[in-house]
């Protein structure tokens, strides 16, 4: 018998082992490294002259929030990436993130600074594309390019944090590692069944061990309830933000409301937070003096699809010099990534590592997951919500699982009479012409059934 107990307590030993095995990329075959750093100069130009080119735009419209002023400033490199520098240099860890499943709340209980690092940069795709296959979608070539050439703000990374969310992203994960340390978090393809939520909630409690080895900080329960305490607060702050948005005198534009969540994905946590409140109380007051930005019968639009990056606002851009407004998105690159809190129903370390967990993978409607059905009720839910006029479907250019989702959405927006438009595209330039072609035509479509009620 007691030999049978050491041997169950062996085999038990054994299969824990297993579970927290750290996920990784072994250096068995390293590749010759391709290295652009001498565009890097050149490349930040192009970069800071694109932003420059959407800002003009964005800061001639009606009535702008004075308080984005803070916004259009600090995409600006500069002042952030300075910050960064020092955080370095006083042994801070900088972990780059991809999609929207990588929980901040355990890099800020580390001590250490997230940054999402997903690009819409459409120069650095050529150089990516020396080792990338041409075929696959340009936000994978672009922030590979970001690497490759040394931008910031993948050139701050210590580390970088890949989902497996899809098979892109997968490759590009063990191609990176030849090039910094990479860990894939790996995702189950379903959400709710207790087998997922069990692996997830595993792979989590192996990050959390990861983050402590890494920045040689503990994760305590007093630290983790900060750092959940903050993001929360960041949270409250965007709902406020998003309900604004639904008000029927539009008072930001989608171009403004992107750059506002995107800013988040590098910005001092509570620094963000704050400045976001005092647009949203100077929204209020414009709600207040009837301070729209565009006329009230200007088509609502609601964008759903692949996402959408700074600089590359060419479609938002579109859209809004053409007549119509962005009121809401269902981005992982917009709403999605602030939008979900993190619920504790017991201040416990194991129940708030499960809630964690849990924010990260159920209300997620990234199409990496077997069913779509999530996506479409939040869709539909949006339209309600946000007075939606019409939607428009943004599918990158050899997205598949955007592409293959496409079909059900029609069907199903079609049923409900809610008019569709679908952009398929790319970081370039060259299909400005018949994007626009193509808006007009729809907004004209919406124009003439909405102007029956004015
Ligand atoms: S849609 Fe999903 S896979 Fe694509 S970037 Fe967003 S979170 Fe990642
Ligand atoms: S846009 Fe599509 S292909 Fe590209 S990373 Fe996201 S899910 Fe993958």
């Amino acid at each position: 018998m007691a030999n049978e107990v050491v041997m169950f307590k062996k085999i038990f030993k054994k299969l824990k082992e297993v579970e927290l095995k750290e996920k990784g990329f072994e250096k068995r075959y390293p590749l010759k490294r391709v290295s652009a750093f001498e565009k890097k100069e050149e490349f930040k130009k192009i970069f800071l002259e694109q932003g420059e080119r959407n800002l003009e735009l964005m800061q001639k419209i009606p009535n702008r929030a004075k308080n984005m002023a803070y916004f259009d400033e600090i995409w600006k490199l500069e002042k952030r990436v300075k910050e960064i520098e020092d955080f370095r240099k006083a042994g801070g860890k900088v972990i780059g993130t991809f999609c929207n499943f990588v929980p901040e709340e355990l890099i800020y209980a580390a001590g250490c600074l997230p940054i999402r690092i997903c690009a819409g940069f459409y120069e650095t795709i050529e150089i990516a594309e020396e080792i990338l296959a041409k075929d696959i979608c340009p936000l994978i070539k672009s922030s590979f390019g970001f690497k490759l050439v040394e931008l910031p703000y993948f050139s701050l990374c210590d580390l970088v944090i890949i989902p497996t969310s899809c098979d892109g992203k997968k490759k590009l994960g063990e191609i990176l590692s030849d090039y910094l340390e990479v860990w894939p978090l790996e995702l189950p393809n379903t959400k709710d069944s207790s087998q997922s939520k069990e692996f997830w909630f595993q792979e989590i409690k192996i990050f959390k061990k990861r983050l402590e080895k890494l920045s040689g900080n503990e994760i305590t329960f007093s630290k983790l309830k900060k750092a959940i305490e903050l993001c929360h607060l960041r949270q409250v702050v965007f709902h406020r933000f998003d309900e604004i948005r639904q008000s029927t005198n539009p008072l930001i534009s989608g171009r403004d409301a992107l750059l506002v969540t995107q800013v988040s994905f590098f910005d001092d946590l509570r620094r963000w937070t704050e400045k976001t409140k005092k647009l949203c109380q100077e929204l209020t007051e414009n709600i207040k003096k009837n301070l729209g930005i565009y006329p009230a019968q200007t088509p609502r639009l609601l964008l759903t699809g692949s996402p959408i990056i700074w600089p590359n606002y060419k479609f938002l851009n579109i859209i809004e010099e053409f007549g119509g407004i962005v009121v809401g998105d269902t981005f992982c690159s917009g709403t999605q990534h602030l939008y979900n809190p993190v619920e504790i129903d017991e201040w416990v370390m194991e129940e708030m590592l499960k809630a964690i967990a849990e924010r990260y993978l159920l209300p997620s409607i990234c199409p990496c997951f077997i069913e779509s059905n999530d996506r479409i009720d939040n869709l539909l839910q949006m339209v309600k919500d946000f007075k939606i006029d019409g939607v428009i479907y943004h599918q990158l250019r050899l997205c598949q699982l955007y592409d293959l989702e496409f079909y059900k959405v029609k069907q199903i927006l079609n049923r409900e009479n809610i008019p569709l438009l679908r952009i398929q595209t790319d970081y370039s330039q060259e299909d400005i012409e018949q994007i626009k072609t193509r808006v007009e035509a729809f907004l004209e479509m919406i124009k003439s059934k909405k102007y029956e009620f004015y």
